[in-house]
């Protein structure tokens, strides 16, 4: 998914760390305080292993690499840093006219090349030129790792949606059934949620989703998983529960619902839930569209009973043979 940012990221502060990695301390030196000359943090490494190491621990905005070096030369250093999935731009320093270097370096993962003996004006160019690459890379990822987000979540409730719900049901399950865990499931509605809507307008039905929602996060477990599935429906999934936690669960999500009040311009509004209850023992034959299905059974069978109230289904079936 590719994502253009308009916000281009702040160039100063705080100020890039500059890795200079050379085997000869006489031009590591000379680099580093050019470096340093330009605004940006200068850390050095005496040749390509100890540049590896550096790597690693000072998280550099950047590598300006020697070519030529006993222990582990600039190919090889380049090719490591490539490897790995952040994005550390890299700047090789080869022999003037030196075009076979330059095309093996480049193959290796270098991204820039600049000549020995460097010159201040040139560095400052092909630094900056790969810091402002950098950093439209960085906003580029943390744009798509929001839109992964956003593609995963419910607007109105912040809580995960449908999409997100199918890839959290499918995998619990496989997990419980894999390990024959229990695995329960519990369908929420919210009773007479259309009266609400058409009583008090959507804005405050809006407003009784939210409430609803959060109350019901807050009374979870962090192993459990919560998502909107419907207009006014929820689900949750609650591994480890037996079926008399499962049903003291589904109980106690229904009392704190039922003690809520929501503002409105016509005073406070009160509101409950049904819920449908499905323990299963993770050793039953069923898959997980049927411990939906069995769940959403079973909150049928509330509304039928009169609504505000939690009914238990029990899932067993055949053994496996
Ligand atoms: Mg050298």
């Amino acid at each position: 998914m590719l994502v253009s940012t308009a916000e281009p990221a702040p160039l100063s502060e705080p100020p890039h760390t500059v890795l200079v990695v050379d085997d000869n301390r006489v031009s590591r030196d000379q680099l580093a305080t050019m470096v340093e000359a330009l605004g940006y943090r200068a850390v050095t490494a005496d040749g390509g292993l100890e540049g590896l190491r550096v790597v690693r621990e000072a998280q550099p905005s950047l590598v300006l690499l020697d070519l030529v070096m006993p222990d582990f030369d600039g190919y090889k250093v380049a090719a490591a840093i490539k490897a790995q999935p952040r994005f550390v731009p890299v700047i090789l320093l080869t022999g003037a006219s030196d075009l076979e270097s330059k095309r093996r370096g480049q193959a290796a993962g270098a991204d820039d090349f600049l000549t020995k003996p460097v010159h201040q004006v040139e560095l400052q160019i092909r630094i900056a030129a790969m810091i402002r690459i950098r950093a439209l890379t960085e906003a580029l990822d943390a744009a798509n790792r929001r839109l992964a987000e956003l593609a995963d979540t419910d607007a109105l409730t912040g809580i995960a949606n449908r999409r997100r719900f199918d890839q959290l049901i499918a995998t619990e399950f496989e997990r419980c059934q894999r390990y024959q865990r229990p695995l329960s499931v519990l369908t929420l509605d919210i009773d007479h949620f259309k009266k609400v809507n058409d009583t008090h307008g959507h804005a405050i039905g809006d407003d009784v989703l939210k409430v609803v929602a959060g109350v019901v996060a807050k009374s979870l477990r962090t192993s459990d998983h919560m998502a909107r599935t419907g207009g006014e429906e929820f689900v949750v999934l609650a591994p480890e529960s037996n079926p008399s936690g499962a049903l003291a669960l589904g109980e106690r999500l229904r009392r704190r619902v039922e003690g809520l009040s929501v503002a409105t311009p016509s005073g406070s509004l009160q509101v409950t839930i049904s819920v449908g209850v499905v323990a299963w023992d993770g050793v039953g034959v069923i898959d997980s569209p049927g411990l939906l299905k069995a769940s959403d059974d079973a909150l049928y069978q509330a509304k039928e009973k009169g609504r505000n109230r939690v009914v238990l289904a029990l899932v067993r079936g055949e053994a496996p043979k």
